[in-house]
Parts: structure tokens; sequence; C-alpha cells
């Protein structure tokens, strides 16, 4: 841990929260979840500790949607203070089970990003396959080899499955989408498994019947494109087939209306400079990305996401805006460092700014 995150710590529950959450009022923070189980399952949410945590932004925040705060900015020209954004990625079936009641309960508003070929079962999200595989098998006989990756053979257990996961999947993330199915079929052969046509269970999206109802109760259904391709890795008719077809199955399915979207993967190298103009032309009033840095909310079709889950400290962090005041602060010393130094250091390319 960080003197930062140790110093916070420390500090937190005595006034550093609410220091930051008066520092940062004027600049929202946004939520980024994915999945929700019970029993607790690690880096999920669980409603135990999910209820806490949007009992906390109603009694301490301004709740919004990221529509509604998109909207709320058109009309006033400035963010709301205060304002914090619960979104949730993909749109897996345990959002309906898990978080909706509770968000229904407190009158709590959200967004949810849907992938819409996920929703029409008309494939299951890739990642998904890859962990699949890898709860197939508990020994790995042979070396998987396949381009410039090799995975050693050897058990998969705890540990291990992890390790195997993280490598495939940064293998995947760094190909071209036509090469990243090919790599995951051969990845399944090589493993003597044929993934299933059918999403498992453990995978099944939502349908359009349960978004509308949520709509209807406050949760924004946002795009998430139609088949999560990283969007660092398709050609600029791709995306765009990506963007447009996503968002033209929302209004289809569930009305035309204002909406925002966000990036698969949402990393740096998931970024192409055409894109915040792609999904600002098709419609949409927002983007998010995955990750969080000094610039927060200042770029509308770039903005930053907080990770949080059952973690109550990261969840604190995010929230009260101490996380945000860190990132700024890093900024702040390497502008120096660079302004004395003469260097120049570009961390995030393409989504620098
Ligand atoms: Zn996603």
């Amino acid at each position: 841990m960080g003197l930062f995150s140790k110093t916070i710590r420390t500090l937190g529950p005595w006034g550093g929260y609410q220091l930051a959450r008066q520092i940062c009022r004027n600049q929202p923070r946004i939520l980024m979840y994915h999945r929700f189980s019970d029993p607790p399952v690690k880096g999920w949410a669980s409603p135990h500790f999910f209820e806490q945590q949007v009992r906390h932004i109603k009694d301490n925040y301004n709740p919004f949607s990221l529509v509604g705060l998109m909207q709320y900015k058109r009309e006033h020209g400035r963010m709301p203070s205060h304002a914090v954004v619960i979104t949730v990625d993909d749109g897996y079936r345990d959002f309906y089970q898990y978080a909706y009641p509770i968000l229904k309960k407190y009158q709590v508003p959200s967004t949810l990003f849907v992938t819409t070929g996920f929703i029409e079962r008309k494939l299951w999200l890739w990642p998904d396959k890859i962990t699949w595989l890898l709860s197939q098998v508990d020994y790995i006989q042979e070396a998987v080899t396949i381009d410039a990756l090799r995975s050693e053979a050897g058990p998969v257990n705890a540990e291990t499955r992890q390790v195997y996961w993280q490598q495939w999947n940064d293998h995947a993330l760094s190909l071209p989408d036509d090469e990243k199915h090919w790599f995951i079929d051969e990845l399944a052969r090589q493993l003597g498994k044929a993934i299933p046509e059918a999403i498992p269970p453990e995978f099944e999206p939502l349908s359009w019947d349960e978004l509308a109802e949520m709509q209807q109760n406050g949760v924004e259904i946002g795009g998430h494109t139609v088949t999560h391709p990283s969007l660092g890795r398709v050609s600029q008719s791709q995306a765009k087939v990506e963007i447009v077809g996503c968002s033209n199955a929302l209004n289809e399915n569930l009305g035309r209306r204002s909406r925002t979207f966000c990036y698969p993967n949402g990393q740096p190298s998931d970024f192409q400079y055409f894109l915040p103009a792609l999904v600002e032309d098709s419609g949409f009033l927002g983007a998010v990305t995955a990750f969080p840095d000094a610039n927060g909310t200042k770029d509308p079709f770039l903005m930053r996401r907080h990770v949080s889950g059952d973690d109550m400290f990261q969840f604190f962090k995010a929230t009260s805006g101490v996380e945000l005041l860190g990132h700024r602060l890093r900024r702040d010393i390497r502008l120096r460092r660079d302004f004395f130094l003469g260097t120049t250091d570009i961390a995030s390319p393409g989504v620098n700014a």
C-alpha cells in the first residue's frame, strides 16, 4: 500500500472523507460495478455491502444516472454539486436479482451499460469463455502455445486460475477482433474442450423485458456495443457498426430516448482518436472509460470511472473524491518534476489531456 493510501486509511474516518467531499463538490464521481452475487464472490458486489453503499450515497450525495447528469449539465451549464453516479457494465442477470431491488427500494437512479448482442443471446461475452474454459479443466496437460503466447502445463487451482486467465485475457486484448475469436477457439481446442453455443447459466444476460421494467424505474439503459470488442482493435467502419448498431438495438427494443455509452474494457489501449466523435454522432450524450485519473469528468465523451465493489475502503475513497484528489496530486507532482527536468511523460496515449 502506498503512502497516500496509508494516510487516507488513517485520516479518512477522522474527517478526511468529509474534506475531500467538500473540495470535490463540483466534480461528479462515477462508480463502476460489474457483477453481483450472494453469497459474496471476490471482486464482485454482494447485496449486503451494496445496500450500505446505496444508503450512504442517498444520505450524503446527490445521486444521478449518467444521462441525468449530462442533461443537468446541458440545462444548467455546469455539473450538479455532490453528484455521484452508479454505473454497472455488461448486462448480466445478477443486476436484476441483487442490485435493482436495492436501487428501487432507495429510489436511487443508476446506469446499466448493455452489450446488445449479448442481450439478444447471439453471443456470450468472450472473457467469460476464458473463465468457462478454466472451470472445465483441473490440470493443463501440455503447454499451450498459440503464436507468441506460451502457457506452461500445470494444475489449475484457485491460485493459478487467475494467472492463466490474466495471461489469456491480455493476449486476446492485444489481437485484432477477428483474430481474438480464433484465438479463443484455438485455446479451447488445445485444452480439449468445445465451447457450447448456448450461454451457461452463470453468465446469463438480462432480457429486453427486464430492461424495459428497470428503465421505467430509474435505471438508464446505456450502450456498450453489440459484441464487446476492444474498440482500440477495430477499424473505424467496424467501430461504427458496433456503436450505431448498439444504439439502434436499444432504441428499437426500449424506445427512442437519450442515453450514454461505455467503451468495452475501457483502458487507454481500448481507444482510438476517432471514437468520441463517433459516439457523439451516434446520439449518445456522454461516454465513460474504466479507469480513474486526474481528468475526472472534464471530457464528456471520456469521463473517468472509479472501481467499486465489496471493499468499503475503496468505496469511500472513490465516492468522497479522495481517489480523484490523489490522482490530481500525482499529476501536479509529475508536471512540476517535468517542468524542472524539462521532460514530458505521456502516461495514457490517446486519452491523456
Ligand atoms: Zn464490459
